[in-house]
């Protein structure tokens, strides 16, 4: 019989970073509602809204819509008079509805003008998102960030920095290109423009600092729509700076690349420790919900460990051995409930959003991926027995047959949270 080799080893796995880079942290507060980023802070989920923000009602709908999917800041345009004269009305009718997520105004060109002519807006605001690319020019691009930065002061807010390579500075970015052409190796354009990102977003950072600003108020942000440029602005922004970072892929795009080409850029950051609150810009598709970014960005830091919010579906690909599409729906069944759940469910059962739950198309890998999970059923394949075995913490309790297969693993599952998550003495 053979004998173990003594020298293997279990091969290392790759924690999730247990701590962010940036040691700063930033308070963004609304009403009894405060989300910290940066530091020991776990690593938020940010959107934006699409409703013209001069429409309040919708915009409020919208907002509160995000909110529910789990976004804890949500941005909202404010891009002109009637915008800016219709945030209190969004930030009361939200507050009517209960809902006290804080709002950040996201201003480009006009923000000095609108944040002074609209006192309301400004105090209704929890945080203000600032381009430094889009302030104005010259002299007047110095006044109006100065303008926005003693706003920022007077009322309380934290900033954004966010600088965006599609709306660079564009004084800078020719004031670097020539000092790039009279150095002995030029860099490549590629790279200059990488590097004034860098040091569009932190030098505007400082100067925000130079002018009255805490450094225990400002966020940097620094997109662009490259998932390698990302990668290597905001390893370089991690390097020279510790202000709390948010991450994004502009203009991600629709569907499935724009899922796929966030989660790649993302991914490689935070599991670097870099980043502490994210949005993911996806492009609805038409009709689809605004909240799918919502749902994209949890399931990026849920996958990766980093955070817990909804049960999570294992469930296998399917293949020949599948004889029929009952068990995808099953698992669309099972994924749709659990999402619909989460609202009460996170009240009353602390700890559900870690819960596993697998369903499997056949014998083959069902029953030893069932096991793994909190709670897992193993459909029959074809040329199997009619019976879907349920496992539970890893038990076979009982099989399932029939037409009722789906209803009581549902009943199995909800039976389950209560059980294993109800508040002790509840
Ligand atoms: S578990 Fe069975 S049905 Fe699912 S992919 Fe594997 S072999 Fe195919």
């Amino acid at each position: 019989m053979n004998q173990p080799n003594e020298s293997w080893n279990c091969l290392p796995t790759q924690a999730a970073p247990a701590r962010r880079r940036s040691t700063r942290q930033v308070c963004v507060r609304w009403g009894e509602r405060m989300v910290k980023i940066g530091g020991d802070a776990p690593v938020l989920v940010q959107s934006m809204t699409n409703t013209d923000t001069a429409d309040a009602i919708a915009t409020a709908i919208q907002v509160k819509e995000l909110a529910q999917a789990g976004s804890e800041v949500v941005r909202i345009t404010v891009n002109s008079p009637e915008a800016a004269a219709e945030v209190p009305a969004i930030r009361d009718q939200l507050d009517r509805m209960g809902v006290e997520v804080p709002l950040v105004g996201d201003f480009h060109y006009n923000g000095h003008k609108l944040l002074v002519d609209y006192p309301a807006c400004a105090q209704a605001l929890s945080a203000y998102r600032i381009n430094p690319g889009n302030v104005g020019r010259g002299a007047k691009r110095e006044d109006n960030f100065a303008r926005m930065i003693e706003i920022a002061c007077r009322h309380d807010k934290p900033i954004r920095i966010g600088v965006n390579w599609g709306s660079l500075d564009q004084e800078l970015l020719a004031r670097m290109m020539d000092e790039n052409a009279a150095r002995a190796e030029p860099w490549e354009a590629s790279a200059v423009l990488r590097e004034a990102l860098v040091r569009s977003a932190i030098e505007n950072a400082q100067r925000a600092e130079a002018l009255g600003l805490g450094s225990d108020m400002i966020v940097l942000s620094a997109k662009v729509s490259g998932v390698q440029d990302l990668i290597a602005v905001y390893r370089e922004l991690s390097r020279r700076c510790d202000y709390p970072l948010h991450l994004g892929l502009t203009e991600a795009g629709m569907g499935s690349k724009g899922i796929v080409a966030s989660t790649a850029a993302l991914a490689v950051l935070l599991q670097d420790g870099i980043g502490d609150t994210i949005r993911v810009s996806l492009t609805p598709a038409p009709g689809e919900p605004r909240t799918r970014e919502v749902e994209v960005a949890q399931q990026i830091l849920q996958t990766m460990g980093l955070r817990a919010f909804t049960p999570l579906v294992i469930a296998c690909p399917g293949c020949g051995r599948t004889t029929s599409t009952f068990f995808q729906e099953l698992a669309q069944e099972i994924q749709d409930y659990l999402r619909a759940q989460m609202p009460l469910w996170r009240e009353r059962y602390p700890g559900v959003e870690s819960m596993n739950v697998a369903v499997m198309g056949c014998v083959v890998n069902g029953p030893g991926e069932s096991k793994h999970a909190n709670i897992g059923i193993s459909l029959p394949g074809s040329g199997e027995a009619p019976v879907a075995p349920v496992f539970v913490d890893g038990v076979r309790t009982v099989t399932l047959k029939g037409a009722s297969i789906a209803e009581e693993f549902q009943a199995i599952v909800a039976d389950y949270v209560q059980r294993r998550y109800a508040r002790a003495g509840a």
